[in-house]
Parts: structure tokens; C-alpha cells; sequence
């Protein structure tokens, strides 16, 4: 397959060069759901050297109608979207070094990973893991591609440490609502749009064209044909925790993590976000999955066989289960 890049290289930008730095380097994508198989997928085509995946998920049916690389019998098996992925990544360009990890992504477990990585690509479903890869490519100082999208919209913003402002800086400029695709849906082409974005951006990346990278964080919404760009360059605060003069990267402190634990013979389990949430905004959202009551402290929601209660402060109980997983996903679908 000796032109298998050819159309690659013949890409002025790119070129012989280029190609040759693309297959040095080491890409690492958090997350394996939708963002994440068509990240991987274009990494392996365009010959990364090494791709690292981490997912903590199983193939459901739910998820094929988005999730490019994954097939019926994917779903059969109950596969671990990172295994799947991996199989399916190896037969497209066996050329490329591909290590999963079939685990859910924290600060203690990504460090080493992150030691010799060239690139982060966000593929995953939740700030909470946002924030606090906000903070440890920051702390590690390796270039980060945030990327999210939901029903028709997404949006996507190419972080530099110690160039760009952070995530958390973009969202203190520019809100972002807590809908999830378990709550309000999602189309195909919204995952691809925000992939186009991330991908583009990750080429320029590995082949070393900084100057070429968008400064802008991009927004678009298919279904209702608008496309932004925003400038971003000035919401950098020089007091940011995380990007600033002197950061403290608080999402790496053991308190602010979000914590899970069963309460013992109440068949519930308990999660304390450090995230205060909007229940008039919750509730409009909640309301179409299931049966909503709310007062001024907190709201309580019928979802399958589980009742969800959550407070104002973020603290969270899920009755139904003593499985902190389970938990912990019904938790992510539903706030986000
Ligand atoms: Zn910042």
C-alpha cells in the first residue's frame, strides 16, 4: 500500500513532511461514544502513529444510529465500545499502534497515559471529566480539542495551554445549556460536523501548522442553519484558576471531584457534584423523559424503575439501585 497516503501528501499543507509527522505521533480521544469512533476512525485513515482510546462504556442499540464504528453484533456481544472500536480501527489501517483501556477516565489513571501524548481529542459526554481534563492538559501542557453536540447543535474550540483561554474560560463567556442526548436527542450529521471541526484541527496539530489553527470557538445548529464563530481571545483571565498566572487546577483537588457513594440498606446511592444546577431549567428538560415534581429545593423525577432526586447544590440520590455504575449513568444522561 505504498500510496496510501498519496492524497494526503499531495495536500500542499500536509505533503511529504507532514505525513511523516502525522505517523510520529500519539493521539489520545477520551471517550468512545460518537465523537469518538468517528475521531478515531479519521485518525487511523489519516496514519497517526500511536491512538490511544479510553471509554468505560458497552455497545447498546441506542447507540449505532451515531456511533460510526459499531455494528449489530457489536451490540450482540455487549462489547466494550473501546474493544469494539479497537477491532474494527485495526482491520481499517493495521499500520497504527492502538492501546485501550476499558476504564472511566480520571486524573489518577490518564497522568501516565498523558506523559508521552501529542494530542487530546474530547470525545466524552459530561464537564465534570471536561473540567478536569481542562486541568490536567493544562497541567501537562499538551494541546486539547473540546468538542460536544446535541440535537442539532455543537460547538468546538481548540485549546493551547499557555495560549488560548481554557474550557473553562470559553464556557464563563459563553453558557452552554445542560442538555444531554439522552434527554433531547441527537441527529448523525451534528457528530460529523463537530468531528469535521475537531479533526481539521488535529491535523494542522500533528503537522505542526500552528499558524493555521481557528482562534474562534465555533457553534452551529443544522436544523436551523445557523453557524458562528466567536472570538475568544479575549475571555483569557489572567486570574483562572486553571490558565492563569498562577493555577491551582481545582478539578484535580480531591474535593471538587465529583463523589458517589451507596447508602448503606436505602437501596440508593448518593452523588455530590460540586456543580450548582438550574431546576427551572432541568425540569423543562426532565419533564420529557418522565414525571417531574419540583419545589425550591429540589426536584424528583420517575425514570424506568429508578427515582431521581436532586438538589439545588448538586447533590444527587438515584433510589433503585446499589450499583454505583449504573448510577453514575443514569446520573450523566440525565444532567449531563
Ligand atoms: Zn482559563
Amino acid at each position: 500500500m505504498d500510496n496510501r497516503y498519496s492524497r494526503q501528501e499531495l495536500f500542499r499543507q500536509v505533503g511529504k513532511k507532514g505525513q511523516e509527522k502525522i505517523q510520529q505521533k500519539h493521539v489520545l480521544i477520551i471517550g468512545c461514544g460518537a465523537l469518538g469512533t468517528a475521531n478515531a476512525e479519521s485518525l487511523v485513515r489519516a496514519g497517526v502513529g500511536k491512538l490511544t482510546i479510553v471509554d468505560r462504556d458497552y455497545v447498546e442499540p441506542s447507540n449505532l444510529h451515531r456511533q460510526q464504528l459499531f455494528t449489530e453484533q457489536d451490540c450482540f456481544q455487549q462489547l466494550p465500545k473501546a474493544i469494539a472500536a479497537k477491532e474494527h480501527l485495526s482491520q481499517i489501517n493495521s499500520n497504527v499502534d492502538i492501546q485501550v483501556f476499558v476504564m472511566d477516565g480520571n486524573y489518577t489513571n490518564l497522568l501516565p497515559i498523558l506523559r508521552d501524548v501529542d494530542l487530546v481529542i474530547d470525545a466524552t459526554d459530561n464537564f465534570d471529566i471536561r473540567y478536569m481534563m481542562n486541568d490536567l492538559v493544562h497541567q501537562e501542557n499538551v494541546p486539547w480539542i473540546f468538542g460536544s453536540c446535541v440535537g442539532s447543535t455543537g460547538m468546538s474550540f481548540t485549546v493551547l495551554p499557555g495560549k488560548t483561554p481554557c474550557l473553562q474560560c470559553i464556557l464563563d463567556a459563553t453558557p452552554v445549556s445542560g442538555a444531554t442526548c439522552d434527554s433531547v436527542g441527537i441527529i448523525a450529521p451534528a457528530v460529523q460536523m463537530v468531528v469535521a471541526h475537531q479533526q481539521s484541527e488535529a491535523i494542522k496539530i500533528l503537522v505542526e501548522d500552528f499558524t493555521a489553527l481557528r482562534s474562534k470557538l465555533v457553534t452551529f445548529d443544522l436544523w436551523n442553519n445557523l453557524y458562528h464563530t466567536v472570538d475568544m481571545t479575549r475571555s483569557k483571565k489572567e486570574r483562572c484558576p486553571t490558565c492563569g498566572v498562577n493555577p491551582s487546577y481545582p478539578y484535580l483537588q480531591y474535593e471538587t471531584q465529583t463523589k458517589m457513594e451507596v447508602l448503606c440498606g436505602r437501596n440508593t446511592v448518593q452523588i455530590r457534584a460540586k456543580r450548582k444546577v438550574q431546576l427551572d431549567e432541568l425540569e423543562q428538560r426532565l419533564s420529557r423523559i418522565g414525571k417531574v415534581n419540583k419545589n425550591p429545593f429540589l426536584l424528583s423525577l420517575e425514570y424506568a424503575t429508578y427515582r431521581i432526586v436532586i438538589f439545588k447544590d448538586g447533590r444527587v440520590l438515584v433510589h433503585g439501585t446499589d450499583s454505583l455504575e449504573l448510577a453514575r449513568n443514569i446520573y450523566y444522561q440525565l444532567v449531563g
